[in-house]
């Protein structure tokens, strides 16, 4: 029998749990903080806790803590890459950045990616498998611990497509925000998705206040066709429409992001058509010029024509900004390091 991944539960299964063990509810609390809360990694640290329902606990569950495999650090602003192993092996990234309101980590949905997006490092060698919320989670809690300051932002913007991992997506979305866990401001979430609009929908539905964005990188269906493979099934109009109804139903503005990628989507017709696209839509577009990556021959605009592709927009009436680049100096692009770590192991024979 599969064991149960004790740290994807909330409260109320932790509680059905610990009943269905004999146990009294008010354990639940105690195991949930020692979980979610002080982040420990080993059943023995549960000090509180009586040493035969822990190994009751440990027959019957399973204790999800990633391993810190490598940690690369920006000398120019502080930005950490973590590479963390899961149980099984496999590897993912998370990124942690400093800003002057909080520390904010961005982390990976999957192992992974099957959306295929052009210039993206993640998605080169498809999907292995979705995170389990725990190991969502987790990514959080070892990055908190390791620096020993509190997390106050959290981005789903790494690794991976959130959409394509829903139902562990929103589970840990709810942890997340508990407060009896991390308590995280549900405002304080951004998840980031390339347009799956039947999980949009839902999401919307959800009527969280998380911040979602929206990767448009095109402003008409023919070119996000050339750079997105998710646009044959959905249509950029669908897509914008889910974006629609996401600010409907939740009254938070829409972030779009668009990657600007040199005589490819950044002209001032393409200026136009997505001031155009986006009209009357409560929003703000984030220009990232692209982070090249060597299995493609994509470059990034030149900084005139970022910045004229921002003034062009601003004229229209839309709020923009162009990302700033952090962490320049360690292994940029989402996927690179993983990338990066896994070939290094196949060449030394390693997997
Ligand atoms: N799958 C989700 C989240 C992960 S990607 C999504 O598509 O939104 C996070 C963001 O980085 C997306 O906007 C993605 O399109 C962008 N991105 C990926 N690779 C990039 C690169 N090499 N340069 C610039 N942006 C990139």
């Amino acid at each position: 029998m599969e064991k149960t991944d004790i740290k994807s539960l909330n409260l109320k299964e932790l509680e059905e749990l610990l009943v269905s063990h004999g146990e009294k509810k008010f354990r639940a609390k105690q195991i949930y903080a020692w979980l979610h809360v002080k982040h420990v990694s080993h059943w023995e640290d549960m000090t509180d806790i009586s040493k035969k329902l822990r190994e009751q606990l440990q027959e019957n569950c399973e204790l999800t803590a990633l391993q810190k495999v490598e940690m690369q650090e920006s000398k120019l602003d502080g930005t950490r890459k973590y590479l963390f192993a899961l149980a099984d092996g496999n590897m993912v990234e998370s990124v942690l950045m400093k800003y002057k309101h909080g520390n904010s980590v961005c982390i990976s949905s999957q192992v992974g990616c099957r959306m295929g997006c052009r210039f993206c490092a993640s998605t080169l060698d498809g999907l292995v498998r979705g995170l389990k919320p725990s190991e969502m989670l987790d990514q959080i809690y070892r990055i908190q611990e390791d620096i020993g300051e509190r997390v106050s932002n959290v981005v789903v913007m790494g690794t991976g497509e959130p959409m394509d991992n829903y139902d562990n997506l929103l589970k840990f979305i709810y942890l997340l925000t508990d407060e009896n866990g991390l308590n995280i401001s549900q405002r304080n979430l951004t998840v980031s998705t390339c347009g799956i609009v039947p999980n949009m929908r839902r999401l919307a539905e959800e009527k969280l206040q998380i911040t979602l964005a929206l990767s448009l990188h095109a402003s008409s269906q023919k070119k996000r066709l050339e750079l997105m493979p998710v646009a044959n099934k959905y249509q950029i109009e669908e897509v914008i429409e889910a974006c629609k109804y996401y600010f409907e139903q939740t009254g938070r503005r829409i972030t779009f992001e668009y990657s600007l990628v040199g005589g490819v989507n950044d002209t001032d017709e393409d200026a136009a058509q997505l001031a155009g696209l986006i009209k009357g839509l409560n929003c703000h577009v984030n220009l990232i010029p692209v982070n090249p990556i060597k299995e493609r021959d994509y470059v990034q605009s030149n900084p005139q024509v970022i910045s004229n592709f921002k003034n062009k927009l601003e004229k229209y009436g839309i709020n923009v900004t162009i990302r700033r680049e952090m962490g320049r100096d360690i292994d940029g692009a989402c996927g690179q390091l993983r990338k990066r770590f896994l070939s290094h192991a196949e060449r030394q024979g390693l997997s």
